[in-house]
Order: structure tokens, then C-alpha cells, then sequence
């Protein structure tokens, strides 16, 4: 009977007062942190700072320890560290039940969670598991002091709109927020932290479904997010070789290939490449869209570029809004041009 009691008493919310922090997950794979774990220690740091309280970085592994320090460094205030052979590898089991066990002991106000594949598995579990609401995928976070809610903003209906979503009764408050949107953190070497080693409860038969091999994929990830320069081809390249253009461009700039949905959807180029809503979101200096008209599914992955190019042949097209420099032209004419006149560089 008590234990329904505690469930019926969770599901109709808790004393919000009773929690307090700003937990970010440190996503680490193979030893090494996501650079989506350091923005959200950026992120993160600037949400603890508004609301006077501290920041904690929750980090599972097994013997990632310099990790630990590592997030110190980036401006946690303290690393909640769970070590186990156990967490080696990602497990959904393995992972939502220490992570629900130090929810449920610490009991922070907000935990934002990286949206990456493994992201978006653990967070919906652990907010079914702890009974409160998760946000997912968030491009941006800001907080209203007063009630110390999280307003969690997200692309809705098709990117049509943008939707700030709040929770206002149930603890904690959790986003899972796409990587690359937010700054990361700055490494500096002189910031001191708490490193709270976290024993896990947890053994081999709490992890019903067990990881034989991870085989990785043949293809080397286009590491677009890390990307300084990019050339992305859109419908206006009319067929799959026009990428050879493309690539002939980012080869000479130093930079690597991006792509619109529309030709992903065609087949024109894999979705590794792909920049916007339903692909990556980048940041680089230089963004050149080469026949991209700029719907705003696309504007939401590259607008936040430091300078955009745009070849277009329609005057009128919605990229020249975001362009810092535009040429109107056909890109089977520019293209060529600006690559012989860079072999003249
Ligand atoms: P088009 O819109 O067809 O534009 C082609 C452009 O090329 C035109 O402006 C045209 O003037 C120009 N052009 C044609 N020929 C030439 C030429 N020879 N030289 C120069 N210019 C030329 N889109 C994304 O990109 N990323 C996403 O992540 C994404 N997610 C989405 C999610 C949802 C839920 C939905 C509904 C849509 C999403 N889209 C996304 C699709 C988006 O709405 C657009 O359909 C898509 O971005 C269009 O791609 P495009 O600009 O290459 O093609």
C-alpha cells in the first residue's frame, strides 16, 4: 500500500522545494566525453548561475575517472561518478536505474541530457521511471527566476513553431537538448570541483538486454558539428553528381559536404550529411548553400553559421534573408568558377 501511495503522490507532482541543482549528463563513449557533454556543462553552468545554485555533472563509465576531472575543469561545480564494469557500455537498464537511484537520493531540480541516440533512450526513461515530464529535443533553455521553472523551447509542427513547454509540478525538470546548439563550456586548468564517487546498485541481472559486440559502422561519421567550413548542395544541384561540385569546393575550402533534406530524400547523398531540423545542427565560420532554398528546416540547423554564402538562381529565395553574402547565379556556372579561382589562390 505504500509503495502505491508514494506512486499516486509522484504522478500528482511533489514539493518542488525539496529539490535543488542543475544536473547535466556527461555522455561519454569509449573513454571520451561527447562535445554535447561539454555544451551542456556550458549551458547548464549558466542556468546553476542564474538560479544561485550548483551545477553537477553525472558521469557513468567504467574507470573514466580523468573524465571526472576533465568536467571540473569545464566548470562543474561537483561530478556525481558512477564506476562499474557494469556501465562500461551504454545499457538502457543499466544506466536509467543508477540514474533514477541518484534522483531519487540527491533529488535535483533540473537534468538536461544530450539528444543524441542514446539520449533520447534514457531520457524517456528515466522521466517515466521518476514520474515527471521530459522535453525533447530543446534548441534553447532560459529560466523564469521567480517560480524557478525551466522554459524548455522546441521546434514544433513541422518547425512551423517554436513551443515553450514548462513543468511546473514535477521534479526534476528535464530536457534532452539537440548537440550543437548550445556554446560549450571553456576548459580552464585552475577550476577547482567535487568529485563524489556514486556506488551503483546495480548487478548483471538488473541489465536485461546484454551488449555481445558493438560493431561500428565501415563509414567514418561526417563530423559535420565540428565542421569550420561547409558547402552544402541542395535540390538546385537537379541530380546526385552535382555533389561532385560540391565536394571539389569543400576539398579546396578545408571544409566537408552538407546537404539539404530534399536531396537526402532523394538519394542524392547519405543523411550523415544532412543540416537542419531533421538532420545536424552546425555552427561553422563559413556556410555555403549552394542551390538550398532556406526553409526554415533547414535555416534551424545552420543559421547560427558566423558567415553564410548563398548561390542561388532565384533572387527571391529565403536563403538570401540569413546570407551575409549572396550570388545570384546558377550554380553549374559559380561553382566551377570559384574552385579554378581557387586553384589560382
Ligand atoms: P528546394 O526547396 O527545392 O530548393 C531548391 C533551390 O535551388 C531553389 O531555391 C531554386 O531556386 C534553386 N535552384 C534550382 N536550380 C538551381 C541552379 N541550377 N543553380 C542555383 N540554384 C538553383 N530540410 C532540410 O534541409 N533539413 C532538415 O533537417 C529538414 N527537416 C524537415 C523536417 C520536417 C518535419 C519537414 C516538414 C521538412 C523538413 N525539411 C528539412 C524539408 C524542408 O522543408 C525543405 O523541403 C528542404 O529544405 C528543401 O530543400 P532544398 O532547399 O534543397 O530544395
Amino acid at each position: 500500500v505504500k509503495v502505491i501511495e508514494k506512486e499516486e503522490a509522484k504522478k500528482r507532482g511533489v514539493n518542488v522545494d525539496e529539490y535543488r541543482g542543475v544536473w547535466v549528463f556527461a555522455e561519454q563513449r569509449e573513454g571520451n566525453l561527447l562535445n554535447v557533454a561539454i555544451e551542456l556543462v556550458g549551458e547548464g553552468r549558466k542556468i546553476a548561475d542564474a538560479l544561485e545554485t550548483e551545477l553537477t555533472a553525472v558521469l557513468l563509465g567504467n574507470k573514466v575517472d580523468d573524465l571526472a576531472e576533465k568536467l571540473v575543469k569545464y566548470g562543474a561545480d561537483k561530478v556525481l561518478y558512477a564506476d562499474s564494469e557494469l556501465l562500461e557500455v551504454y545499457t538502457t537498464d543499466g544506466y536509467t536505474k543508477v540514474i533514477y537511484d541518484m534522483i531519487d537520493e540527491i533529488k535535483p531540480e533540473i537534468m538536461l541530457i544530450g539528444a543524441t541516440n542514446i539520449g533520447r533512450d534514457l531520457g524517456p526513461r528515466i522521466s517515466a521511471r521518476v514520474h515527471t515530464g521530459l522535453t525533447a529535443d530543446c534548441t534553447r533553455l532560459d529560466v523564469d527566476l521567480e517560480n524557478r521553472r525551466l522554459m524548455q523551447t522546441r521546434p514544433a509542427f513541422g518547425g512551423n513553431l517554436m513551443a515553450t513547454i514548462i513543468c511546473p509540478d514535477h521534479r526534476p525538470q528535464m530536457s534532452t537538448v539537440r548537440p550543437g546548439v548550445m556554446e560549450k563550456a571553456k576548459y580552464d586548468e585552475n577550476r577547482t570541483g567535487e568529485i563524489i564517487k556514486f556506488t551503483p546498485n546495480l548487478n548483471s541481472e538488473d541489465i536485461k538486454a546484454k551488449v555481445i559486440e558493438v560493431v561500428k559502422g565501415g563509414k567514418a561519421e561526417v563530423q559535420l558539428e565540428e565542421a569550420k567550413i561547409i558547402v552544402s548542395g541542395g535540390r538546385g544541384l537537379g541530380n546526385t553528381e552535382g555533389f561532385k561540385l560540391i565536394e571539389d569546393l569543400a576539398k579546396k575550402l578545408g571544409g566537408v559536404v552538407g546537404a539539404s533534406r530534399a536531396t537526402v530524400d532523394a538519394g542524392w547523398i547519405e543523411h550523415g550529411h544532412q543540416v537542419g531540423q531533421t538532420g545536424k545542427t552546425v555552427r561553422p565560420t563559413l556556410y555555403v548553400a549552394c542551390g538550398i532554398s532556406g526553409a526554415i528546416q533547414h535555416l534551424a540547423g545552420m543559421q547560427d553559421s558566423k558567415v553564410i554564402v548563398a548561390i542561388n538562381k532565384d533572387p527571391n529565395a529565403p536563403i538570401f534573408k540569413v546570407a551575409d553574402y549572396g550570388i545570384v547565379g546558377d550554380v553549374y556556372e559559380i561553382l566551377p568558377e570559384l574552385i579554378e579561382a581557387l586553384d589560382n589562390v
